[in-house]
């Protein structure tokens, strides 16, 4: 019998779940395909074929679709609505299965269960297995794969708390460490499929590496930290997931991290979820005289000139601090 291949996209949901759905794929034996890292050649397909109008990355989505659909069997485009019962994730992602439905022709069949663990207690584990006996599997194989899946994400989650850069390494017995450890701290803040492609962030993480800065991202606050700063104001929180993980591991670095240098916020062009968090963050570091960088990065950014201005913005913190 002829093992499917599954598809997944190394984007958007991959930085922050794939540890799950690779531990239980590969624990029912079934073959899956990662598309490569992002390349220039990636995101001008996904500009091609996406909208004009989406923020880029929905367009790099689109890039990595387009480089795997010949490749598989099946396109792997879970529609994650909720996870932690309190946010949900950005209504583009939320389109996502459809977008490429109606967008391409002549695609393998996608994927695309449902998560929401408003409406259905433990929608992660029905889903999952759901998704086993679509493939022939019975109830305990599934569980037992959905169970493989949770052992391989928290370990992964582990790791990122710890600065381990969320690229295949982690996986590994060796990982390495992605962040120098120096009193010079900087929060590098943004959406994890910004932050941790190396393609996409232009290479910022490994400039800050070289200019021996602390990097402190988001998801190095672990989610029960999070979670207690994530009201902003009146008790209330922001409704998008990562949206919210982004504002709340701002707050704790503001109230937790007194020798924090600086703020840089990496955002996308086209993303209205930012809007809002990056006026919220500006005015809020502006109050605790904390120094505040916003990058937007659109399709046509180029290395040089973000570099500049992330030199530009650490050498006015030093100067400030002589
Ligand atoms: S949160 Fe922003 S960048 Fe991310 S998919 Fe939604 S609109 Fe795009």
């Amino acid at each position: 019998m002829t093992v499917p291949v599954i598809g997944i996209a190394r984007t958007l949901n991959y930085y922050a779940y794939y540890p799950f759905w690779q531990g239980f794929f590969d624990s029912l034996n079934l073959k899956t395909i990662v598309s490569s890292p992002t390349t220039k050649e990636i995101l001008d397909q996904g500009v091609k074929d996406a909208l004009a109008e989406a923020c880029l990355p929905i367009k790099l989505f689109f890039g990595h679709i387009a480089t795997l659909k010949s490749k598989v069997d099946y396109l792997f485009i879970p529609r994650i609505v909720n996870l932690n019962r309190k946010t949900v994730y950005c209504p583009k992602f939320l389109g996502l299965p459809d977008m490429i439905k109606y967008s391409y022709e002549n695609l393998p069949p996608v994927i695309d269960l449902r998560v929401d663990n408003r409406s259905l207690k433990d929608s992660l584990l029905i889903a999952s297995l759901k998704l086993a006996s679509f493939f022939g599997f019975s109830k305990l194989r599934g569980f037992k794969a959905y169970r493989e899946g949770i052992r391989q994400q928290n370990f992964y989650e582990n790791l990122l708390q710890k600065g381990y850069l969320p690229v295949n390494e982690v996986n590994v017995n060796s990982p390495k460490l992605f962040s120098v450890k120096s009193s010079f701290k900087i929060a590098l803040l943004g959406y994890p499929y910004l932050v941790y492609d190396n393609y996409v962030n232009l290479k910022i993480l490994e400039f800050l590496n070289k200019n021996n800065v602390q990097v402190l991202t988001a998801e190095q606050v672990p989610w029960p930290i999070r979670n207690k700063y994530a009201p902003f104001t009146n008790k209330k929180r922001l409704f998008w997931t990562f949206s919210d993980r982004v504002l709340s591991s701002f707050q704790y670095f503001l109230k937790n991290v007194p020798d924090l240098k600086g703020i840089i916020h990496l955002t996308a062009f086209g993303c209205g979820p930012d809007f809002i968090v990056d006026r919220i963050m500006e005015i809020d570091a502006g109050e605790q005289q904390i120094p505040y960088l916003t990058l937007t990065i659109d399709e046509h950014t180029g290395e040089a000139g973000l570099v500049t201005r992330v030199e530009a913005f650490l050498d006015m913190i030093k100067r400030k601090s002589r």
